[in-house]
């Protein structure tokens, strides 16, 4: 039986494979590290996390294997929180929408296509041009709002 993170890394290199880019080894690296986290990962975090197998890999690179997975939407940058987290169904491109816990630190990844449509047609209606189309909302998971019970 394969682990969850064992499925999404076996799905990131079949997606990579498919879209003729290159899933290297510190690509798979950074993917990993922010898959196997129980929150977003900093860049910072990510960093000191990466495994220093002869030397611990400089800022640059880790920032460009963010960039690419950003890119190939294997990950999702949070924005109110500077951090990383991993996307699940990256198979499709989307925006997505992100609960993000004020408590934990958790994040959940909402995927309605809905949302980013109609965000999208009311913004081009209103003229505006979205660099980052962002919605990350802020609240309690279902979890530290029992503890606060
Ligand atoms: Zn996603
Ligand atoms: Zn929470």
């Amino acid at each position: 039986m394969m682990t969850q993170l064992e499925q999404a890394l076996a799905q990131a290199h079949r997606l990579c494979r498919t879209r003729g880019v290159r899933l290297t080894p510190q690509r798979e690296a950074v993917l990993r590290l922010v898959l196997a986290a129980d929150r977003p990962l900093s860049a910072y975090e990510i960093l000191e996390r990466m495994p220093a197998t002869r030397r611990r890999p400089a800022p640059p690179t880790v920032y460009r294997a963010l960039e690419f997975l950003l890119e190939q939407g294997l990950v999702h940058r949070i924005e109110s929180l500077h951090a990383f987290v991993g996307c699940l169904h990256p198979e499709h491109p989307h925006n997505g929408q992100f609960l993000i816990c004020t408590d934990c630190g958790k994040v959940d990844e909402l995927c309605e296509a809905q949302i980013d449509q109609s965000l999208r047609k009311a913004v081009d209606a209103s003229g505006f041009r979205t660099r980052r189309p962002v919605v990350e909302l802020l609240g309690l998971c279902a979890k530290c709002q029992g503890a606060r019970n």
